[in-house]
């Protein structure tokens, strides 16, 4: 990957670039994005360039040389990674490590290197739990970095998502994180610094990316998957600017596509004042595993808004997608004024209370009767 082909963030990339000719790249680098920003590729440029044998110099890595290739397929021997995995993943049973899922890892980027948090549980068999970074997997980044380093140049250790470590392993980290050798660098990809131990926080340099504009994506998006220029411009927006999120959308593997009928099927029986069939229609929300389920909480919560703006005769900027304009119209005329501020809480309240592990049939279980009684009963 070079810096060229990474989407947005032009201004950064100058900064990286500037960073590294002037050797003032620390060895704890700390990416900071939102799921989908692209801070993997832009990472992985960072990387070639500071590997790259025949650079030039304020601009970008050469793209062609042998370290640069390796680089780009995921391969050079100097070049490590760990990210979150789980013991239901499909290496069987036992301590599973990243290492098992390379193959995985490697792939997902070469399909899309934008990839989303879920996109990886989903490849590597963990679709329904959340990944560790276990201890175990904090040995393992250990002893690679041990080794000397294969071409005698520098070598990096790229974790994806630290916050996924739990105490125990972040504090068998900190101390190389905290005085690494001359020749090795952490680089860290985070959704969530707040939930990584301040002490491995304070020794990186932070990198905050910014969202791709409306302007860079739409057009990537376009190419990308060949959906028309105005719904390319919809899609860029809806994201929030994270070319993950909106290929997702595109593809139909999160959002519109994949919540849309959960969606409509439990408002239908809402309004149809059904409730078996809407406690029933959960088994659905229940397989679809954590944090898609989270998703599925912030697709219908954006759903919602674009039904009231819609019944309020805002509906031209409430970015509807063309999937979802018939039930948009239907439910903005079926559901009542007073139903959307609650039913936004309801969606909230359950979001929270899955990332906070409760147990998730309670939870749809309650969003449900509460949404039947907004309905039904105008609570
Ligand atoms: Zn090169």
């Amino acid at each position: 990957m070079q810096f060229k082909e990474v989407l947005g963030n032009g201004e950064l990339k100058s900064r990286l670039i500037n960073m590294v000719d002037s050797g003032r790249t620390g060895h704890s680098l700390m990416f900071v994005e939102k799921d989908g920003y692209g801070a993997l590729p832009l990472a992985m440029a960072l990387i070639q360039y500071m590997m790259c044998r025949n650079r030039k110099a304020g601009e970008d890595s050469c793209g062609i040389c042998p370290s640069c290739r390796r680089i780009s397929e995921m391969m050079h021997p100097d070049l490590h990674f760990a990210f979150p995995v789980n013991s239901a993943s499909k290496s069987g049973s036992g301590k599973p490590l990243s290492g098992a899922f390379m193959q995985d890892w490697r792939e997902l980027y070469k399909t899309d290197p934008y990839f989303t948090e879920p996109d990886l549980y989903e490849r590597i068999g963990i679709a329904d739990k959340v990944g560790v970074i276990s201890v175990a997997e904090a040995k393992e980044i250990l002893d690679s970095l041990s080794l000397k380093s294969y071409e005698g140049y520098s070598k990096f250790m790229l974790v994806w998502l630290p916050e996924r470590m739990n105490a125990e392993a972040a504090n068998r980290l900190l101390k190389i994180v905290e005085e690494p050798s001359p020749d090795t660098y952490f680089i860290f990809v985070t959704h969530a610094p707040e939930r990584i131990i301040s002490t491995i926080r304070s020794r990186s340099q932070m990198i905050r990316l910014y969202p791709v504009s409306q302007g860079e994506l739409a057009p990537f998006l376009s190419v990308r998957t060949g959906v028309p220029a105005d719904e390319a411009v919809l899609y860029a927006r809806t994201s929030g600017g994270s070319p993950g999120l909106a290929l997702n959308m595109i593809q139909g593997s999160s959002a519109s596509e994949a919540y849309l009928p959960l969606l409509t099927s439990m408002l239908e029986s809402v309004v149809g004042k059904d409730l078996p069939a809407l406690l029933e229609g959960n088994d659905a929300v229940l397989a679809l595993g954590r944090e898609r389920q989270k998703d599925f909480c912030l697709y219908s919560e954006a759903f919602l808004r674009k039904a009231m703006m819609h019944r309020r005769g805002l509906g031209s900027i409430a970015d509807v997608l063309p999937s979802e304009k018939d039930a948009v119209m239907r439910f903005s005329s079926a559901l009542p004024d007073s139903f959307y501020e609650k039913a936004f809480a309801a969606f909230e309240g359950a979001r929270t209370a899955v990332e906070s592990n409760v147990n998730a049939k309670m939870v749809f279980c309650n969003l449900v009767n509460v949404l039947f009684a907004l309905y039904n009963f105008r609570v």
